[in-house]
This record gives structure tokens, C-alpha cells and sequence, in this order.
């Protein structure tokens, strides 16, 4: 923990986390000065002006230079100058999650990975209300770390993202979780696949032998992680799960059964076909989940409760409608190829699936196993359309391109059976038609509503 009273500090981003760390900071006693690059919203704006906290927009003067350490945002990238500056004049740059976790000494349980995080942070919020235990939720999940830190009565449950984990320091969960590392975000990381998983590996770095490291044991870069943490005089307690093979020390299925293995003791928790969601990435998100639960001495009954009735959240392989036999599916968040992949995987009856938005540079090419196997029409739209026809056009039987998601849902009917599934799964982002992954989900659920 860094004393900040007294101490000039420079918050830079003035989005939510940036700006709850500024209020944060200056109620510790600290002189803070908030700096962003764009324009700061008015409520941003009002949350400082009432905090009696300065600041400036559009542009980095001198004043953003002038802390003795800084506090980023999650928004904002390591290379950018002002970042670079503080790096480059041997001061410390701290990230959001780091700053608030000054301010705790509550049990932090950390979720980060490529996919999933949100599920598996829902699904650990469903089993503490399961446990009726207290809980605290933060992070990339949409309320600030530094928000809620001081109020929260128990476990805090965190969604991390790799940007939090890039400029951390004393930070340290109790449990950490690793879900998957695929390739994403590789432009904040100089196109480094290395460079972003040892950014989310980073999570275990403050660990002791008294926490516990919670990891997807059948992910050959988490795995190399393992072996490398083991060399540490002090790591974390190792609770590999996996889907496909019988881990050591953590939880497994065999013979339909989840299992969980510690110290060489074998405990059944229960069938797989008992699980709320449906898929082999959620078999490994509700492992992961358990895991966790466990880790924090919850007991296997809840546990076992709890995986069953967690229904999933929205846009995350949602139901949205079923019309004439034809199941609507919207997997809007899949905004990554690996996500799609999940999604087809998920799925044993044909499929028509609407994908396509702003592409990040995807390689479609990784679904053509999935889509040979079960997807008979596939629906591109948004910017992305030609790049996804170049390279699926012909893989499934029939291709179309649509410029509004009214008009792909009401292709997509036509082309569909009873029986079937519709997916929406873009494997792009949605700014280019929309406001946000969010905004893209609500508005198919209401394009199939009117059907
Ligand atoms: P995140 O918060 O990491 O973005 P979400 O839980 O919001 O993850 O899920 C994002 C997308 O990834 C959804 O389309 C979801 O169906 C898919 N997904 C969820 N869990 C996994 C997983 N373990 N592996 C791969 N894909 C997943």
C-alpha cells in the first residue's frame, strides 16, 4: 500500500473506474488531479466538481505530468505518451484496481481470462446469494473497483481485465481465476500473444502459499505458467479444472459426473446434465465457478445448488424467442472468434447464424470445422461482410449479407426449421451499427419479437 495523504497524484482517464479512483484518492487525503486525452462526460464531470477535484479534457498539459505517481484508467494504453512519460521518469503508474485494493482487507476473489469472465463472475454472485453470504461485485463488470471497496461487507467478487492487471503492484487475490488466454486485445500488447498472457499471469504474481490459483488445466499457455510458478519459493495452492482430462488437484468429470480432487480425496459433487447452462465453455466456466466457491469453504450442497440453477446472463448464449419451432439465440458479447466457436460448439441441430461488425483483424477460418458440421445458412452484416464472405462464402450451403439486423432476422426465418437454432454471434464488435454489444443484442431480441 502506497501513503497517498498529502501526495500529488494524477489520475489519467476520467471514465468510471478513473474517476472513482480520483474520488477514492482524494478522500485518503491525497491532492488529485484528473487528466484525459477526449472529452469528459458531464457526469464525470459533476461527480469531480463535487468532489472538489480538477481536472482537464481534450489534451494532456504540463498538470498531467506533475504527479508523483499516476493512477490510469483501464482505458487508457501502457504506450501512450503520458503513460510512457511517468514510465520513462522512473515514477510509478498504479491501475485502478490496484489503488482500491489499498483500501481493503477483505477476501478478493479475481476473475480474468479471454472469455468468460463475466459468466463466471455471475455465476460466483449466484452462489454467494445461494450461500446467503455477503459479497461485493466490482470491476470490469461495470462498477468500479474503487466505488465499492471501502462498503463492501464480504468477498469481493471482481471481474479483472488484463489492462487492470498491467500496472498492478501489491495487488493480490485471495483466489485468483484464469479461465483462457486466446488471442485478443493484441494491439494494446504490441501484437504479442506473450505479451497479453503474461499481462493476465500476472494475477497469481503477489500469491502466497495461503491463496489459492484457480486455472483451465488443458491450456497449453496457463499450463507453461503452472510449471514456471511452481519454481517460485512461495506460490499459490494449484486447482487446475478441466472438461476433457482427470487434473491432479481440482475438478474433473468422469462418467458424467463432476468431481472434485483434493490432496488425492476424491468428492462427487454432481451429474453434468444438472448444470444451469448449456456448452463445454460453460462446463468450464460452472468448474471454474465451483472451484472458487469451494476454494472460499462454501459447502459442495450449495455448491451443487447453485450450478443448477444459475440461468446465464444476457447476451451470453441468450434465449431471446422461440418462433414456429425456431429457437432465437443471442450470443451478442461473442465478439471474438473464439466465443463463436464455443457458441457453434454448443449446438447439435442446424444452424443458421447471423455474424459480422467491426472486425478486429479476425481469422473466420477457425469456424470452418463447426460450420461444415452445422451451420447451413450463414448471415454476414456490418462492416465486416465482405471479409467474412471472402473467407466463408462457401463453406456452408448458403450465404447471404444483410444491412440491417431487421433484415438478417427476417432472412434468417425464412431459411429456418423447426427445430432448428438461429444464433447471433458476431465474433466482431458492434460499433459499427450499434451502440454497444448490449445495444446489438436488444436490438435482435426486438427484430425476433416481431416476428
Ligand atoms: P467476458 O466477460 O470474458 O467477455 P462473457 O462471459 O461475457 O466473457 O462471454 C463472452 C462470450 O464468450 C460469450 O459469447 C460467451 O458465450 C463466450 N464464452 C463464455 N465463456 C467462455 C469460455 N469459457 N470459453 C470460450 N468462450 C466463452
Amino acid at each position: 500500500m502506497k501513503e497517498v495523504k498529502g501526495k500529488h497524484i494524477v489520475v489519467i482517464g476520467a471514465a468510471r473506474s478513473g474517476v472513482a479512483a480520483a474520488i477514492l484518492l482524494k478522500r485518503k487525503g491525497a491532492d488529485v488531479f484528473v487528466s484525459d486525452f477526449g472529452a469528459i462526460s458531464e457526469s464525470s464531470k459533476e461527480k469531480l466538481a463535487a468532489a472538489s477535484i480538477n481536472f482537464e479534457e481534450n489534451g494532456h498539459t504540463a498538470l498531467a505530468e506533475a504527479g508523483e505517481f499516476a493512477a490510469v484508467s483501464p482505458g487508457v494504453p501502457t504506450e501512450s505518451p503520458i503513460v510512457q512519460h511517468y514510465l520513462n521518469s522512473g515514477k510509478e503508474v498504479f491501475s485502478e484496481i490496484e489503488v482500491a485494493s489499498w483500501y481493503t482487507n477483505h477476501d478478493i476473489i479475481a476473475i480474468t481470462g479471454s472469455n468468460g469472465k463475466t459468466t463466471v463472475t455471475t455465476w460466483l454472485t449466484h452462489i454467494w446469494e445461494t450461500a446467503d453470504a455477503d459479497y461485493s461485485l466490482a470491476g470490469n463488470i461495470g462498477y468500479a473497483f474503487s466505488e465499492r471497496v471501502e462498503d463492501a461487507k464480504g468477498t469481493h467478487i471482481l471481474e479483472v481485465s488484463s489492462f487492470q492487471l498491467d500496472h498492478i503492484k501489491d495487488f493480490k487475490p485471495t483466489i485468483s481465476v484464469l479461465l483462457n488466454i486466446t488471442p485478443d486485445h493484441l494491439n494494446r500488447y504490441g501484437n504479442s500473444f506473450e505479451a497479453y498472457a503474461a499481462s493476465k499471469f500476472r494475477i497469481t504474481e503477489n500469491q502466497t502459499a495461503k491463496n489459492w490459483f484457480i486455472f483451465n488445466y488443458d491450456d497449453p499457455m496457463i499450463k507453461k505458467h503452472v510449471e514456471e510458478l511452481q519454481m517460485k519459493e512461495s506460490f499459490p495452492q494449484l486447482w487446475g479444472f478441466s472438461n476433457k482430462n482427470e487434473v491432479p488437484e481440482g475438478a474433473f468429470i468422469r462418467n458424467e459426473q463432476i468431481i472434485f480432487r483434493f490432496n488425492n480425496k476424491e468428492e462427487t459433487l454432481m451429474p453434468v446434465y444438472e448444470l444451469g447452462l448449456r456448452g463445454q465453455h460453460n462446463l468450464q466456466n460452472g468448474l471454474a465457478a465451483a472451484l472458487a466457491a469451494r476454494a472460499a469453504e462454501i459447502k459442495n450442497e450449495t455448491i451443487r445448488e447453485s450450478l443448477k440453477t444459475f440461468t446465464g446472463v444476457e447476451h451470453r448464449l441468450e434465449i431471446a424467442r422461440v418462433v414456429d419451432g425456431v429457437k432465437y439465440i443471442n450470443d451478442s458479447k461473442a465478439t471474438n472468434v473464439n466465443a463463436v466457436w464455443f457458441a457453434l460448439d454448443s449446438f447439435n441441430v442446424p444452424l443458421t447464424l447471423i455474424l459480422g461488425g467491426r472486425d478486429k483483424g479476425n481469422d473466420y477460418s477457425e469456424l470452418i470445422g463447426q460450420i461444415k458440421e452445422k451451420v447451413h445458412t450463414i448471415i454476414a452484416i456490418g462492416e465486416s461482410k465482405d471479409r467474412v464472405q471472402a473467407q466463408l462464402e462457401n463453406v456452408a450451403p448458403h450465404f447471404e449479407t444483410a444491412e440491417t439486423m431487421r433484415d438478417a432476422v427476417r432472412l434468417a426465418k425464412k431459411g429456418a426449421k423447426r427445430g432448428e437454432v438461429v444464433l447471433l454471434s458476431p465474433a466482431c464488435s458492434s460499433f459499427d451499427m450499434f451502440d454497444d454489444y448490449e445495444h446489438r443484442g436488444r436490438v435482435f431480441k426486438e427484430e425476433v419479437n416481431k416476428l
